[in-house]
């Protein structure tokens, strides 16, 4: 294909979407490029909404983009659900009937909370955290509600308790096991954070779910939990999981698993069409398959690389500029606890990998990539001074992943070990009890750098 001005049409606005565009015009200054999106904002920041809820930003300060920068970029902003694809006519068409044609298309349409499974889950005040609109809605609800009852895992079930407690509201938290977050947190680490959850008056409750939502007028009026206990409420949290938007494909001969399969390129089977960010399921290769990544630096990375292959294949040139994926990093600050996590940790190290769970048990469907997959001879250390904590996972004499808690002065170093994949040549002694962790990670370091930067002089 190859047309004096391509039209590159962009479904999604956000950290995917946006970084796709940039990379277009970057490279084609002549190209037309439309950016769709059914939310009724200029791109916003995603991971924000989680402290818009606590109050800590607000909502002009959530906004990652100004409306001149789409403006200023040349960029068509619609507002509007796509409801249809026709591949071989190359057209999108909108749910008002509108038809786009496109040149190239990228699929940017990121992820959302997975429905609750439980009897009740249309009711009203059934909520969940994964859209501005959808936190605006908590915080109205939270205005006339008195407890909240959140179900969920993960790092977003633990962020939608702590903002729904902010609102003022007795917070009742359901864990299925015996532990918080246990894909990612050992027995040490859930204690740190659980004390908090206590601290800030949440009601934790472990080894229950729930059996259904009871409600009254269509609105919820209690849960009943699978150990028969009733909790009344009339706010229900759900962060069970995420699942990719793939509706737009899901009925065409685009490949797909969990997420639109792409290669390196971040192209699909079909060669005029693209995927980038949540929805994208791209060769990673840290676990050597094809994996779906819902952070968002991982989002602005594929959508940059994506977009300067859109031009190449707009311009009828093979694409060109592979998307090299980084270590999986989160960082968060949970009930006041700093949290980061790098590269490949798991609970138990050892444990086999085909345990992984099925997505929608998962939240922010990234803790797949942080526990998967384990070879046996995976091994951990751990040190702990109060809620200050740090425990590596080793294999073959390489640090592979890492979990910080607290003081965070070793998290670049540890982002850097791990991402260079720097051999440490007496890693047992990182596993002695009586070696001091921090300080010998900081040793090993301090040993990388100088031999790195005796490199960089030759
Ligand atoms: C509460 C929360 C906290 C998070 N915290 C972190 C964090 O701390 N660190 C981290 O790395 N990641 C975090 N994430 C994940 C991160 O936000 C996502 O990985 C990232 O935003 C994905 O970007 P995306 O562009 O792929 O998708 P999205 O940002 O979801 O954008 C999808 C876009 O597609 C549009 N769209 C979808 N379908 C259609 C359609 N049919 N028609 C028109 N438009 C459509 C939507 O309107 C939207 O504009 C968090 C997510 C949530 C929800």
């Amino acid at each position: 294909m190859q047309t004096m001005t391509p039209h590159y049409l962009i479904i999604g606005n956000g950290a995917a979407g946006v970084s796709t565009a940039e990379a277009i015009r970057r490279r084609d200054s002549n190209g037309r490029i439309t950016l769709i999106s059914d939310e009724p904002y200029p791109m916003y920041s995603r991971p924000g909404i989680a402290y818009y809820l606590l109050g800590q930003v607000s909502e002009p300060q959530l906004m990652s983009r100004r409306p001149s920068f789409y403006q200023k970029n040349r960029l068509d902003l619609l507002h509007g659900k796509v409801a249809g694809l026709d591949l071989s006519a190359q057209a999108a068409y909108l749910e008002s009937g509108q038809r786009l044609n496109y040149d190239v298309l990228m699929l940017a349409t990121g992820a959302r909370a997975t429905p609750p499974p439980f009897p009740g889950s249309q009711l009203d005040g059934i909520l969940t955290l994964d859209t501005l609109d959808n936190a605006k809605k908590i915080v109205q609800f939270g205005r006339k509600a008195k407890t909240a009852v959140v179900v969920g895992g993960g790092i977003t079930a633990m962020e939608l308790a702590e903002g729904l407690r902010h609102q003022g509201l007795k917070t009742h938290f359901l864990q299925r096991g015996s532990r918080l977050w246990p894909r990612l947190f050992d027995e040490r680490e859930s204690h740190i954070v659980e004390h908090q959850i206590r601290h800030e008056g949440i009601h934790l409750h472990y080894g229950e779910e729930i059996a259904e939502a009871v409600g009254k007028n269509g609105r919820v009026e209690s849960v009943r939990l699978q150990s028969g206990k009733e909790i009344k409420c009339q706010i229900i949290g759900a962060a069970i999981g995420v699942k990719p938007n793939m509706d737009l494909v899901k009925d065409l001969p685009v490949e797909q698993n969990q997420g639109i399969l792409v290669n390196e390129f971040m192209q699909s089977n079909i060669p005029t069409l693209f995927a980038a960010g949540d929805v994208a399921q791209a060769y990673d290769r840290w676990t050597k398959k094809p994996q779906l990544d819902i952070l968002w630096p991982s989002a602005i990375q594929t959508g940059l690389a994506a977009g300067h292959n859109m031009v190449e294949v707009a311009h009828g040139r093979a694409p060109n500029l592979p998307y090299q994926k980084g270590s999986p990093f989160n960082a968060a600050l949970l009930f006041g606890v700093h949290i980061t996590v790098i590269g490949r940790i798991g609970a138990e190290a050892g444990r086999d990998s085909d345990e992984v769970e099925e997505l929608s048990h998962l939240s922010r469907g990234s803790s797949q990539i942080w526990t998967a997959p384990f070879q046996s001879h995976v091994r951990s250390a751990w040190d702990n001074k109060g809620a200050n904590s740090v425990r590596i996972n080793l294999q073959d004499g390489i640090i592979v992943g890492a979990l910080l808690m607290g003081n965070q002065h070793l998290a670049d170093p540890l982002r850097q070990l791990i991402e260079q994949q720097v051999f440490i040549s007496d890693a047992d002694s990182l596993l002695t009890r009586h070696a001091h962790l921090p300080e010998a990670i900081l040793t090993h370091w301090e040993k990388w750098r100088k031999a790195e930067q005796i490199l960089e002089t030759r």
